[in-house]
């Protein structure tokens, strides 16, 4: 275990966010990164694999270093990130979401507690309290209902591209964007090195 802590301090532990084109202000952006740690329709996936989403998670604030991460957390994670493309879709024109596709965010919501924090000046922050995955995931509503409040929810959407899919925060004076970037379109990771650890070859 020892080792295992050791190897990951050792990695980047940033995937994309920190290179998005098209950044959302933080904290939305914490949206953004998670949304976009899969490339769609087959393309890498930071999720894919407890090891490798393990210290994305850590870094992303998604999970406390000693957490335990299970598979149903991983597939928790998925499912939020789809639910939460989902709820995008609407904001780039398309459809609003299915009550399947809400279901994720309702089961964060169920079953997920938010504490209030008071900062030396006064101001007062609503944060998840506790550790693990689904109690940190809280976090991620939090962050959409005070976007959702100040406007800036809408202007996170998805690409046109039903190939791409890709999260970006559109700039445009008359919210008017549409795709996530021409040049690179639906090719996001191709032509990236996938920095997550490939250990296990049989997956
Ligand atoms: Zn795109």
């Amino acid at each position: 275990m020892d080792e295992y802590d050791e190897r990951v301090v050792a990695e980047p532990t940033r995937w994309l966010a920190d290179e998005e084109s098209k950044p959302a202000p933080e904290p939305l952006l914490r949206i953004q990164a998670l949304v976009n740690t899969v490339e769609l329709p087959t393309g890498p996936d930071r999720l894919a694999d407890p090891d490798d989403a393990r210290p994305w998670l850590i870094d992303n604030g998604l999970m406390a270093a000693e957490a335990y991460l299970s598979d149903a957390d991983l597939q928790l994670l998925r499912d939020v990130r789809e639910a939460l493309r989902a709820v995008l879709v609407r904001n780039s024109g398309g459809p609003a979401p299915t009550e399947a596709q809400c279901k994720p965010l309702r089961t964060v919501a169920a079953g997920g507690v938010a504490r209030a924090e008071v900062d030396a000046d006064g101001n007062v922050g609503l944060v998840a309290a506790g550790d693990s995955v689904p109690e940190r995931l809280v976090d991620l509503l939090l962050i959409m209902r005070d976007a959702q409040r100040h406007g800036s929810w809408a202007r996170l959407k998805v690409c046109g591209n039903d190939e791409c899919r890709w999260a970006f925060y559109d700039r445009s004076r008359n919210h008017g964007g549409t795709w996530c970037e021409m040049s690179s379109c639906g090719n996001k990771l191709k032509n990236r090195e996938f920095r997550a650890r490939r250990k296990k070859a049989n997956r």
